[in-house]
């Protein structure tokens, strides 16, 4: 299966993409994660997406498109993989369409996470993750056993520098001005599922399984 999570920053794709990639063992490709991982490495490509990253706005996309198309040319993605905060602008969507035709894959469907800005805000300002494992926490409703120490791993539990408030709020404006055009755009092509996920991933979830039985792309 070949699929897109659609949200906002902060709607809750991470969490969707883990309990997706539990079920149905879809390689989780997050765009985010592959940056963080290079700015905590220190390397070239993690340094330049950082300057964007801290301030909430979108690394190029002449930066963005290589590298995706660099891990979907893995092994482990010729079967299909689910992305996460990937494509995010009309061009990230449109260079996917020619790598997947050139691949002969094909998307399957585009789940839309479906949440308010209200909502996004007060979750993201609980938020923690681990920055080793990447393990995701609230410290509201799911804090970490020991304060600031991975349940997982054992690594340091940290609010990232991008969970801010005001930086929270710079990528909810971008994502409604470069990412929300996206929605539109898969709609054309039939291809979204609606996954509420206001109240709880629960019942986003219980959608996202019922729209996949009801499309024959799980038997
Ligand atoms: P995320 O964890 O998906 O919210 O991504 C964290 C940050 O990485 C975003 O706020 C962007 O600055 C950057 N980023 C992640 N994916 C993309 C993308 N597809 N295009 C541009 N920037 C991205």
């Amino acid at each position: 299966m070949l699929l897109i999570l659609l949200g906002a920053p902060g709607s809750g794709k991470g969490t969707i993409a883990s309990e997706l990639h539990k079920t149905y063992g879809l390689v989780h490709i997050s765009t985010g994660d592959i940056f963080r991982a290079n700015m905590k490495e220190g390397t070239a490509l993690g340094l330049q997406a950082k300057t964007y990253i801290d301030k909430g706005d979108l690394v190029p996309d002449s930066i963005t498109i290589g590298m995706l198309e660099d891990r979907i040319s893995q092994p482990d993605c010729a079967k299909g993989f689910m992305l996460d905060g990937f494509p995010r602008t009309i061009p990230q969507a449109e260079a996917l369409e020619g790598m997947l035709q050139t691949r002969s894959q094909k998307i399957d469907a585009v789940v839309r996470i479906d949440i308010s800005d209200e909502e996004i805000r007060s979750r993201v300002s609980g938020r923690r993750v681990c920055s080793s494992c990447g393990e995701s926490y609230n410290v509201d409703f799911r804090p970490p056993k020991t304060e600031g120490v991975c349940d997982v791993c054992g690594g340091p539990v940290i609010h990232r520098d991008d969970d801010k408030p005001e930086t929270v709020m710079a990528r909810l404006k971008t994502y409604h001005e470069k990412t929300q055009p996206l929605i539109d755009f898969y709609e054309k092509k039939g291809l979204i599922l609606p996954a509420d996920n206001e109240e709880s991933s629960k019942i986003a979830l219980s959608q996202i399984h019922a729209a996949f039985a009801d499309k024959g792309l799980i038997s």
